[in-house]
């Protein structure tokens, strides 16, 4: 096997189909995907529902159809995909990984790519109490179970947890014979998108209970109960409003971590706030020609946006491979997040990389109607975009314009969000004070 290449993939998900894609496209020589599992496509293959690729492919596809499509191009354009192989460490561009077929095998890349995507939280990282019985399930794995292995893993299901994962196996077991009893959400509001709850609970009427959590899970062998209570603005459960639920499941849809260890063990800086690594305006990482994309750098809702941010990173990867490199006095932009912003990806723009305009995505930490993003120098904002609604569980992207980053005051963009009662109480503020002049 050859041991040098232009650009190296790991990760053979959606985002490392598509950083290979776009890298090909954009003229690398040698592209290679490595993908622990028996075939290319990440958690896609699981996903039978409908509802990739509406933004992407203006089509309404199953994830191994759009899963399918990738891999398709992939071998069109002359990408290698090494299947069955795990990657065991990265080191500068040097990439170890290991495999049945080859056994241990050292490649070098002149840029690496890394699509790792996330793993689930489990029950240990939520810490519910009760018994251990058998029947508790991360909800992927669940899916996994039913729509790979052809598994029913069970009748009578209670569901921790309104992210999408959860929501869509809410439907998915309601499909297949068993009776959802209910979906819990601590947190006031729903996790998933909101297509989601309509599609996969309202449609099925399964009862959703906002501002509730599991406090107790019972069950010698297999779960035979599980105790809901509900929770207050502290997120304490409310002794005295406790329900029972007679059920044999419990499938958890409690968040999502980006597989970073690799990341970490190469010595690249994560941020605490996405779980991912810090990323340029192009995807690259802070070890020069390492770029990170996907779910690994931080959770995506829509399968489009990973493929959107991924053919970034892959035709950067390519322009890196060919010798391209940002110049050292380039003007920085480190982005920051203010009022209701969780988090920005990127974390820093170069302002030379920037070719009429750059991308920022971010969500917010609650449910918002209508408000004012902010997107603000030293001094003023440099532009405000407005939305009517933004909900945590959907991630945010606005576009600046290069000529407006090119007139920007300071080293410093804060991205911050206004909803409108602010904007009315600071207009209230500011004609208080000039009748106080
Ligand atoms: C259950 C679920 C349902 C979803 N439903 C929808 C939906 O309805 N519509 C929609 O648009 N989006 C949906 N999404 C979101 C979308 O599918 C994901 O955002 C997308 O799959 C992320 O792509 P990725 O390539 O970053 O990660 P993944 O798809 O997770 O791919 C990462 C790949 O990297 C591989 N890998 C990891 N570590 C290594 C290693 N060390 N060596 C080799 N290979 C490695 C993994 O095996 C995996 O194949 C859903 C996601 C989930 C989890």
């Amino acid at each position: 096997m050859e041991q040098k290449y232009d650009v190296i993939v790991v990760g053979g998900g959606p985002a490392g189909l598509a950083a290979a894609c776009s890298a090909k496209e954009a003229g690398a020589g040698r592209v290679l995907v490595i993908e622990r599992d028996k075939e290319a496509g990440g958690i896609l293959n699981q996903c039978i529902h409908n509802g990739f690729g509406l933004h992407y492919f203006k089509e309404e596809l199953t994830g191994p159809e759009y899963a399918s499509r990738f891999v398709d191009m992939a071998k069109k354009l002359g990408v290698e995909i090494l299947l069955d192989t795990m990657v065991l460490s990265v080191e500068g561009h040097q990439v170890t990984a290991c495999s049945t077929a080859q056994g241990l095998i050292c490649l070098e890349g002149s840029a690496v790519v890394l699509a790792m995507g996330c793993r689930e939280r489990t029950r240990g990282a939520v810490a519910i109490p009760g018994d251990r019985p058998s029947g508790i399930f991360t909800a992927g794995t669940a899916q996994r179970y039913m729509n790979i292995e052809g598994w029913m893993v069970g009748r009578r299901v209670v569901i921790l947890g309104s992210g999408d994962i959860g929501l869509i196996m809410a439907r998915r077991m309601t499909l297949e014979g068993a009776k959802v009893l209910a979906c819990v959400e601590l947190m006031p509001y729903c996790n998933g998108l909101n297509r989601n709850i309509v599609q996969c609970l309202e449609d099925y009427g399964i009862p959703l209970y906002l501002s509730h959590t599991v406090t107790n899970v019972e069950g010698l062998h297999r779960v035979e109960k599980v105790t809901v209570s509900q929770v207050g603005p502290d997120r304490k459960p409310i002794p005295g409003t406790e329900m029972v639920f007679d059920c044999d499941t419990l499938l958890l849809s409690v968040g999502l971590i980006p597989e970073n260890e690799l990341t970490q063990k190469a010595g690249i800086p994560l941020d605490p706030a996405t779980k991912g690594a810090y990323v340029y305006e192009n995807m690259e990482t802070r070890e020069p020609g390492v770029f990170s994309c996907g779910n690994v750098v931080h959770v995506h809702d829509l399968v489009d946006f990973v493929t959107a941010e991924s053919q970034k990173a892959g035709k950067a990867a390519a322009a890196y491979a060919a010798g391209v490199r940002c110049p050292e006095n380039a003007r920085v932009f480190s982005v920051k997040k203010a009022g209701c912003v969780t988090y920005t990806v990127p974390q820093a723009i170069r302002l030379e990389n920037v070719d009429k305009r750059t991308e920022i995505s971010f969500r917010v930490n609650q449910v918002l109607g209508e408000s004012v993003i902010e997107v603000r120098d030293a001094k003023k904002a440099i532009c405000t975009f407005k939305r009517e609604y933004m909900a945590p569980g959907e991630m945010e992207h606005i576009t600046v314009p290069e000529v407006l980053l090119s007139e920007a005051e300071g080293t410093e963009l804060t991205v911050m969000v206004k909803p409108q009662e602010s904007l009315r109480e600071n207009a209230a503020d500011v004609q208080a004070g000039g009748e106080k002049q």
